[in-house]
């Protein structure tokens, strides 16, 4: 498994981010993004669920609309940017829930989604978060502390 890579600054961006839309209160998400446009294959920037789908925000926990998504390949295209990872909050652990296992945000083996403890107050750190990868046919791979961490480069 290669390590996903965040850009400088972008890690701890991210996290108040996520915080912030969620008040401490409820879950936020969005899809992390590199640009395609680079070599390096790192995270460069990220689109909030919430600017996707604002609707998204009315759930305690992270849910979008079909049409989101049409919405977030329109953007991607035309800003020449690409998914390389989802994220969200959990009000308590990083442990996947079942809905998550059962609906991945993106049905691609391979595909990376971060799960980030208690709404992401705080400093978040690499080793807080859970690093899942899904392998298909709805299985996944977690890692959790150290092992999530390994796997988590910030720049
Ligand atoms: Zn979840």
């Amino acid at each position: 498994m290669k390590p996903l890579e965040f850009a400088p600054g972008s890690w701890s961006a991210l996290m108040a981010d996520l915080y912030r839309r969620g008040g401490g209160r409820r879950e936020s998400g969005a899809f992390l993004l590199r640009k395609m446009t680079e070599a390096a294959r790192m995270v460069q920037g990220w689109l909030p669920y919430d600017e996707l789908d604002p609707k998204s925000l009315k759930y305690n926990y992270v849910r979008l609309e079909s049409s989101s998504f049409s919405r977030l390949w329109d953007i991607c295209a035309e800003r020449k940017l690409e998914v390389v990872a989802d994220v969200h909050t959990h009000p308590l652990g990083p442990r996947q829930s079942r809905s998550d296992r059962a609906n991945p945000m993106i049905s691609l083996a391979g595909h990376i989604a971060l799960i980030v403890p208690q709404f992401a107050r705080g400093n978040v750190r690499p080793k807080d978060v859970s690093f899942n990868v899904y392998l298909g046919g709805g299985n996944w791979v977690s890692y959790f502390q150290d092992d999530a961490a390994s796997l988590i480069r910030l720049r």
